[in-house]
């Protein structure tokens, strides 16, 4: 009997470059990211980009930032 054929979703430490870290959930053990909404330029203001339409929202998803 194989008991681990689905992987558990659990609370995993998102890590950052820019030395932020959050938690989300993931099958993985541990997430190491090189930006994140703290220190992405989108986020953060300062540089101008085009929003081309949920940009923002397909980025969190990918990263699990939505509350
Ligand atoms: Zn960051």
């Amino acid at each position: 009997m194989k008991k681990d054929l689905h992987p558990e979703y659990k609370e995993v430490q998102v890590t950052c470059a820019c030395g932020n870290s959050f938690t989300t959930k993931s099958t993985r053990d541990e997430i190491r990211i090189e930006i994140c909404s703290e220190c992405h330029p989108f986020f953060t203001g300062t540089q101008k980009v085009h929003d081309r339409g949920g940009r923002a929202e397909k980025f969190k998803k990918k990263y699990g930032l939505e509350d």
